[in-house]
């Protein structure tokens, strides 16, 4: 039976293109498998799977009778829907570990790495299975995202050295380039609405039985947005309104390497809390602060706990 790979609900460059890679190895290995993503893609991969010609995956949402590989997350607020009525025969990720079970035994690959796809190089190497060149490529990609052209407190030397020789591989010269194309792609706002900028790289979490979403922009300036600013505000209020705790939205600045944090909550002594910073009315300035995973759901899970 064949097997579908997918990543987490709005697809990341790293979820994409680790269920790409995984299930290129996958097939390599004889498994009949299939990349697939949740929603549409983001400006970013689109602009990755074009520069090194991959095509698109389609697009899966419900889990029912399906075989699944899990890309990149392991909530259940990230999945698919019918994850109940699905077999998960792997998981490969790299965040804490979620709240996903199985009723039968599983292949699963966890290690607290910068992205995916450093752990799915790992994989190729593992099992002795050559890259091709335009995977290699996305790969490349999905970690310089992840990691933030390595500046993010998650970045490891694993990271550093897949990169290298993934670039080797897909025939890429200049990484940091490469990186600052995709970011720039990434900051890019024109022509995306209020929602879709709020829901482009945005999760849902459960902490401690509330219900908690954090959006984040990853800009290379936070003036692009100075003008938006009240209405990205004025749309995470909104998606509160929908039964939600609180609803952060981090507006990271890569060049100063930190965060202004919008905020709706039930109870502002949370941010107190989990930064030990004072907010003011709707924002507060995180310095230092890239990395979701690493940064802000942990201080938030233990304020919540
Ligand atoms: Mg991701
Ligand atoms: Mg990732
Ligand atoms: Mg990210």
């Amino acid at each position: 039976m064949v097997i579908y790979s997918i990543g987490h609900k709005n697809p990341d460059t790293d979820s994409v293109c680790g269920a790409i890679a995984i299930a290129d190895l996958e097939n390599q290995l004889g498994n009949e498998t299939i990349p697939c993503m949740q929603g549409e893609l983001n400006p970013e991969t689109k602009f990755v799977l074009k520069k090194f010609n991959v095509s698109v995956p389609k697009i899966l949402t419900d889990g029912e009778g399906k075989k699944l590989i899990l890309v990149d997350h392991t909530e259940v607020s990230q999945t698919v829907n019918n994850l109940g009525k699905a077999e998960i025969v792997g998981i490969i990720d790299h965040h804490k570990l979620g709240d996903i079970t199985t009723s039968t035994p599983l292949e699963a690959l966890i290690r607290p790495l910068g992205s995916t796809c450093t752990i799915i190089k790992q994989l190729y190497n593992f099992y002795d299975k050559v890259i091709p060149k335009e995977i290699a490529g996305i790969m490349l990609c999905a970690i310089l995202s992840d990691t933030v052209i390595f500046k993010s407190v998650t970045t490891t030397l694993e990271d550093k050295k897949v990169v290298e020789e993934l670039a080797k591989i897909a025939g890429v010269k200049d990484i940091k380039k490469l990186g600052m194309e995709m970011f720039k792609v990434k900051s890019a706002i024109e022509g995306t609405s209020i929602k879709d900028l709020v829901l482009r790289d945005y999760k849902d979490f459960d902490m401690n039985g509330h219900k908690v979403g954090i959006g984040q922009l990853e800009l290379i300036d936070l003036s692009l947005i100075e003008k938006i600013k009240d209405d990205l505000y004025e749309e995470i209020k909104r998606m509160k309104g929908e039964g939600r705790h609180s609803v952060f939205l981090l507006l990271t600045d890569i060049m100063k390497e930190g965060t202004e944090m919008l905020y709706v909550t039930d109870d502002s002594n949370i941010i107190k809390k989990a930064f030990n910073k004072k907010p003011e009315k709707k924002s507060v300035w995180l310095d230092g602060v890239m990395s979701r995973k690493k940064q802000v759901v942990p201080p938030l899970e233990k304020a919540f706990s």
